[in-house]
């Protein structure tokens, strides 16, 4: 009788929360748009050409998987390499209902020596570093800036921006005691920033921006099957821990 309880109490407070919950990860770029480029030495003078794209998608796999063996219902915007637009990414997170966007990509810079990890949410500011970064993240496949209704983004972020900074704050949380400690990667903070596929989801989401390709270091540590998994099961707790606040769960239950 006890144990049959359990199991109820089980599936009505730790279950049903967990599961009737949607995730889509969104690996950035893909087909011909490439992303960020840089180049991983394995020898003196030897390099090969790493995509932004073919990082991002290994990673939003393991996002994935590691969302889904928690029990949550988790899909991607691509799970190959192909091209997709930022308004299709959007359409993909509408037609599966979505509670959460995740959008992975990897940052780069005309210098080498920039480093670390940043986690975005959907917000005004002024700072004209995080201006850059738009720059190249709101470019769609033709490589053109795309323009966004300003009224219209205004009120996706009077909508969304609480429950997207509070995600962004617990998912930044687990990256930093799961990945920057371990792989020594410094911390660049969580960050309000103007990207546009988190506009058009018009939903609580987040970009991160896992290290940077051009710093020939970090792109050797973020090829690493080791660093994935760990910043893939930062992220899957950080949502959970997001989620927890949410729900009132009792937190050693989920
Ligand atoms: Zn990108």
């Amino acid at each position: 009788m006890k144990n049959k309880l359990l199991i109820t109490f089980v599936i009505i407070f730790v279950i049903r929360p967990v599961l009737g919950f949607t995730i889509l990860i969104d690996p950035g770029h893909g087909g011909e748009d490439d992303g960020a480029r840089g180049r991983y030495y394995f020898a003196k003078k030897k390099w090969r050409l790493i995509k932004e794209k073919d990082i991002a998608l290994s990673l939003s796999k393991k996002i994935h998987e590691q969302l889904q063996k928690k029990g949550f219902s988790s899909y991607l915007t691509r799970s190959v390499d192909r091209s997709v637009s930022l308004a299709e990414r959007a359409e993909i997170a509408e037609k599966i209902e979505a509670d959460l966007f995740i959008s992975v990509h990897i940052n780069s810079s005309d210098k080498s020596s920039p480093r670390g990890f940043e986690t975005y949410y959907l917000d005004n500011h002024d700072d004209s570093a995080v201006k850059k970064v738009e720059q190249v993240e709101n470019k769609d496949l033709k490589g053109e800036e795309l323009i966004i209704n300003k009224i219209l983004t205004d009120l996706v972020i009077s909508r969304t921006v609480t429950s997207s900074k509070g995600l962004a704050t617990s998912i930044h949380a687990r990256i930093h005691d799961k990945v920057g400690k371990k792989y020594k990667m410094k911390d660049r903070g969580v960050k309000p920033g103007l990207f546009y596929v988190l506009a058009l989801t018009k939903r609580p989401a987040i970009l991160l921006e896992v290290g940077f390709l051009s710093n020939s270091k970090e792109l050797a540590k973020m090829l690493k099957d080791d660093l994935q998994d760990s910043y893939a099961l930062a992220v899957a707790d950080g949502i959970q821990d997001y989620l927890k606040k949410q729900t009132k769960i009792e937190p050693s239950l989920l």
